[in-house]
């Protein structure tokens, strides 16, 4: 792989220079062979911004790319290609994500 990570400037904090890493490692969302993941999804993501710590590891561990996380923000949902996997909200600290069922 052509990737290292080496911070990009010293005098900034690690974390902004490992967005810029990982957003080159991450994969982009398109349509699948099924189309929109959003037209077939049964449970859906939440993200409730009053207990988000703003943290972003649901951006860096979903599979899809579907977090769309302003740096140091709160993130909100492609929903177009989100498939409701549930792994943002297994993965965040703050319990800040909830599945819910589509239509609800
Ligand atoms: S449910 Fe899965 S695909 Fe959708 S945003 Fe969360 S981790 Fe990504
Ligand atoms: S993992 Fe949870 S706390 Fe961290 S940015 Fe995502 S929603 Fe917020």
């Amino acid at each position: 792989m052509g990737f290292t990570y080496k911070p990009l400037n010293p005098e900034r904090e690690g974390v902004e220079d490992l967005r810029v890493f990982a957003e080159k490692l991450l994969a982009k969302p398109s349509p699948g062979s099924a189309g929109r993941t959003g037209v077939w999804r049964l449970y859906k993501p939440i993200v409730y911004g009053d207990k988000c710590i703003k943290c972003g590891i649901c951006w860096l561990y979903c599979p899809e790319n579907t977090i769309i996380w302003p740096f140091r923000g709160i993130p909100s949902v492609d929903y177009e290609y989100c498939k409701g996997c549930g792994v943002c909200s297994q993965v965040c600290p703050a319990k800040a994500i909830d599945m819910i069922l589509e239509g609800e």
